[in-house]
């Protein structure tokens, strides 16, 4: 199966922790025009078009109108903290260069929240402080959305 994006989703995305093999991501159908889009380094919700309402995580049909044509559509990489918590102990070898780092949820400017890893750049990390999307290869070898905090 294709995602639709190019990236080629049938056998998988090989992660890694350190020199550990840890098995295949394989994204969902529903979920793979989001990992489509943050291969092209894009943030991506799926949206209703008949009430312009963002959707994550994976929605297939709107919890307002109960449209089934949602479409994914790039959102603005904005948002702000809207919790966290610094990881001091890594939960394995392949992260132990990293702590202490900091996980938490950004809000996002379209109503969504994410899961996400924060960087204080230029910081600090603080409840409310605004956030922008970036992509970075984390420890297991896969892209993923981070968000810098301090910039708006
Ligand atoms: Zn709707």
């Amino acid at each position: 199966m294709s995602g639709g994006g190019g990236t080629d989703w049938s056998q998988g995305v090989p992660l890694t922790a350190g020199e550990w093999f840890i098995g295949l991501y394989q994204p969902s159908p529903e979920t793979a025009g989001f990992w489509d889009a943050v291969q092209r380094r894009e943030l991506a919700l799926k949206w209703c078009p008949h009430c312009a309402k963002a959707f994550h995580p994976k929605r297939i049909v709107c919890t307002d109108c109960g449209a089934e044509d949602l479409a994914w559509r790039t959102a603005s990489g904005r948002g702000r903290v809207y919790s966290f918590s610094e990881v001091h102990r890594a939960p394995s070898a392949a992260f132990a260069a990293s702590v202490p780092y900091t996980v938490g949820v950004v809000a996002l400017e379209e109503g969504v929240h994410l899961f996400t890893r924060f960087v204080a750049e230029p910081g600090p990390i603080a409840i409310d402080a605004p956030a922008r999307v970036d992509f970075r290869v984390l420890e297991m070898g896969q892209l993923l959305p981070v968000f810098l905090v301090g910039r708006a």
